[in-house]
């Protein structure tokens, strides 16, 4: 089971394991990978998606230390896997995708799973969500080349953005946290490789899609 296989790894925040013995994963994997729902590994979603390895959302959502009253921003859809991870360890979600087929497929499969806190939104979320800001937490689920600065502003001071930050091919996961009005920290989070934050203020937009 995931949760086991996080627990052996750096995955130590007891509502975080919770959230993964709670939401089951096969429910957002295509139905001839469903065998493979629960190997800690990335899985095709189609529209050259990605469902994120469930390490790599364990990190995230353990780094972004949510005690259960924040409301979150996340950027990525994918899935919707993420998405009710953080529905659950969390009091609201707000989940933007850019790619229409996947935001309603992972509408469809919350809905199924009965989360009426977690809202996923069809846009360009280099952008944010304005409507709800500020945010206790943002979680980047794709590769930026900087934090976009709409992201850092509607961050509330306290809060926490998780985002991979780099290269198209690889990037360093970093926590930046808003220590005031105008000052930001920065810690480092590791190696890791997400598909392309692409928009506004992510990476620019290809004419095929
Ligand atoms: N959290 C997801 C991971 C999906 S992969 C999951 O658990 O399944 C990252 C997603 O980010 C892709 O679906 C991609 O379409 C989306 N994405 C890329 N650029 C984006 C942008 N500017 N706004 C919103 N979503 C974006």
């Amino acid at each position: 089971m995931v949760a086991d296989h996080l627990r052996r790894r750096d995955i130590h925040d007891q509502r975080v394991l919770a959230a993964f013995a709670a939401v089951p994963r096969e429910r957002f994997v295509p139905e001839d990978l469903a065998e493979r729902a629960y190997d800690d590994a990335p899985l095709p979603i189609g529209e050259e998606q990605t469902i994120s390895q469930p390490y790599v959302v364990a990190i995230t959502a353990q780094a972004l230390r949510l005690q259960g009253h924040e409301r979150v921003l996340e950027i990525g859809t994918g899935s919707g896997y993420a998405a009710a991870i953080l529905g659950v360890l969390a009091h609201e979600v707000i989940s933007v995708e850019r790619i229409e087929t996947l935001a309603n497929r992972a509408i469809a499969a919350l809905d199924s799973l009965g989360f009426t806190n977690v809202h996923v939104h069809h846009t360009d979320g280099t952008l944010g969500w304005p409507a709800g800001a500020p945010y206790e937490a943002i979680a980047v689920a794709a590769g930026a080349p900087a934090p976009p600065p709409a992201l850092l502003a509607q961050l509330a001071i306290g809060g926490r953005l998780v985002i991979p930050t780099g290269g198209a091919d690889s990037q360093r996961l970093v926590r930046i946290t808003r220590k005031s009005d105008i000052d930001y920290g920065e810690e480092d989070l590791g190696d890791v490789r997400f598909v392309p934050l692409l928009g506004a203020q992510g990476w620019p937009v290809p004419s095929t899609r």
